[in-house]
């Protein structure tokens, strides 16, 4: 397993207004309506800073509304993750268990195929989800009485790390604050900042797990 954990900050260019760092974003964190359900799926204000920089531009692109528009149904993925689903070894399931494998990984390679041809540095994702998670996912059907999760990255997080973008989560909050301190002169990123793979309760719930 190989999870998206960055140190991005560190290693991209200094950025300027006429060249900005070229951010792929989910499209739902871009303020795209694309949530299963016709939302943005929330708002983050780390996130909200960094769309309004200068030296950032933004590239903005929605895996599953891609191959299967929105409102649509909710994919998981089951017997592993995005990595395991590209090499056919794990599929993805709505809560109907209808499957979407092949519509997941066609959207994963057309989000790749835009990172690429907008030469995309870095890529700011949704974690949780099927496509764009890549810290931690749902391990079966969120929907289930009890739901499960697995470390693990999610269908179009897998291809991008394979192209050889680097993936930060909008929860990665020490990342996201170390990226917008090197964005935003007077800047300081909150002490105590942390990424999701460190937070309390992800190492709670892989501990009693482990
Ligand atoms: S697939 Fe990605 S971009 Fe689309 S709604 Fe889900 S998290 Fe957002």
């Amino acid at each position: 397993m190989r999870l998206a954990h960055t140190r991005a900050f560190e290693v991209l260019r200094d950025p300027s207004p006429e060249d900005p760092w070229r951010v792929l974003f989910s499209g739902c964190l871009a303020g795209w309506r694309c949530g299963v359900d016709g939302t943005t799926n929330g708002v983050y204000p780390n996130i909200v800073a960094l769309l309004a920089l200068p030296t950032v531009q933004v590239i903005a692109f929605c895996p599953e509304q891609h191959t299967m528009g929105t409102p649509r149904t909710t994919p998981d993925l089951h017997g592993g993750d995005g990595f395991d689903v590209l090499d056919g070894e794990a599929r993805v399931r709505d809560e109907r268990g209808v499957d979407l494998t092949e519509a997941m990984i066609e959207g994963a390679r057309a989000m790749v195929a835009h990172a690429l041809a907008e030469r995309a540095e870095l890529a700011i994702l949704m974690d949780m989800s099927g496509a764009c998670g890549s810290q931690v996912i749902s391990d079966g059907c969120r929907f289930d009485a009890e739901r499960r999760y697995q470390r693990g990255v999610g269908v179009a997080t897998a291809a991008l790390l394979r192209a050889g973008v680097p993936v930060v989560s909008q929860r990665d909050h020490f990342t996201l604050g170390a990226l917008r301190a090197r964005l935003e002169p007077g800047y300081e990123p909150p002490n105590g900042a942390l990424d999701h793979h460190e937070t309390d309760w992800v190492r709670g719930y892989f501990a009693d797990r482990s």
